[in-house]
């Protein structure tokens, strides 16, 4: 018997029988290990779906023009110290954890999961790091910083070390033969997946995020503040592949979901949160002009309660409000028409040929 399966604007006539035992065998982890990346009959729709949204968003650095940041960094006046030392904290920190988002989905999460459409996205996820990391090359060259001093600082910050040594403990635990049949192997996986989904790209990135765009807004550092909307663009979507995908594990294996490892999550996030605000002391050690640090540091509680929220865990701080109401604003770029526009819709146009020339097949 035959039957169709749709997939976005494409559809297929699939063998019935041997459609329904390949859907089956598709689970995010245990599932069947096969070579071919069989996409079809795709089981977990939403993973085509942000990978096709993600593939829209491309942005390539070189497109977005570095002069007007060049100009105020060399200018003796343009900028305060407290403004020169944001940009330095943002290129030091990210610079390294990039790496480490891409690295634990290549090395860890990429590697443990079964189903080709999982990989599929994830593979997109990957690159998304390699695009800010390239980003972040970008910044470096075009102010003319020492990228050995940005380095140093990954080592030399108290702050950095700690941010990085608590979500890299998470991924150093998997890089070994693990039975994933164990339920205390599937908690490691889940508890590595939330880590670097809803506590490191989710929250410990948002202090920055903040205080970068807080900059953008003031006409400071327009181009670095363009790059950081579009890193932050492309990190809503990676909290989102993560959050699913953790949500799809713990629907797939109940019996992990217990009281006790729902209060390990909270307990990291609350780590995470206590590592963030101490990074925001840093990188604020004096307020500046539309930069306060509690003001950053209530938004990281804000912020981290509605990543509890989204993957069904009880908020820290109840009934907390958003102290940066204009950042959601600057954040939604959907809304916003801007110079970059043009190349945008040159790379979509791109990708709907394909499309169309797919449906020709
Ligand atoms: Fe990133
Ligand atoms: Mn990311």
């Amino acid at each position: 018997m035959q039957k169709t399966f749709q997939v976005g604007s494409k559809t297929f006539v699939l063998d019935q029988a041997k459609a329904e035992a390949a859907f089956a065998a598709k689970k995010v982890i245990n599932g069947r290990e096969t070579m071919t990346f069989n996409l079809l009959p795709l089981k977990y729709q939403w993973a085509y779906e942000l990978y096709r949204k993600m593939k829209a968003n491309h942005w390539e650095p070189e497109d977005i023009p570095m002069g007007k940041d060049i100009e105020q960094w060399r200018d003796e006046k343009a900028l305060t110290d407290a403004e020169r030392w944001i940009i330095r904290m943002g290129i030091g920190y990210f610079s390294a954890a990039e790496g480490i988002v891409g690295d634990n989905i290549q090395h860890v999460v990429r590697e443990l999961v079964t189903a080709p459409e999982l990989k599929l996205v994830l593979g997109r996820h990957a690159h998304e790091e390699n695009i800010h990391a390239d980003s972040l090359l970008y910044m470096i060259s075009s102010l003319a910083i020492n990228p050995h001093e940005c380095e140093a600082m990954f080592e030399d910050v108290p702050t950095i070390v700690r941010k990085n040594e608590f979500v890299t403990k998470v991924s150093r635990e998997l890089r070994r033969e693990l039975d994933l049949t164990q339920a205390a192997s599937k908690q490691l996986l889940a508890k590595n997946i939330f880590v670097f989904g809803q506590c490191m790209e989710g929250t410990q990135f948002y202090g920055l995020f903040g205080m970068i765009l807080s900059l953008y807004r003031q006409n400071k550092f327009p181009g670095i503040g363009q790059m950081f909307r579009y890193t932050l663009r492309d990190e809503s979507n990676h909290i989102e592949v993560f959050r699913n995908l953790f949500m799809d594990l713990i629907e797939e294996n109940r019996e992990i979901w217990t009281g006790e490892f729902k209060e390990e999550l909270r307990g990291l996030m609350a780590e995470a949160v206590t590592l963030e605000k101490e990074f925001i002391r840093d990188c604020l050690p004096v307020n500046s002009v539309g930069l306060s640090a509690d003001d950053f540091t209530q938004y990281i509680d804000y912020i981290a309660d509605r990543r509890l929220e989204g993957v069904g865990l009880a908020p820290l701080s109840a009934g907390i409000k958003n102290p940066l109401p204009w950042l959601a604003e600057m954040m939604d770029i959907k809304k916003e028409q801007n110079f970059f526009e043009g190349r945008v819709t040159e790379y979509q146009k791109a990708s709907s040929l394909n499309v169309a020339a797919d449906d020709e097949l």
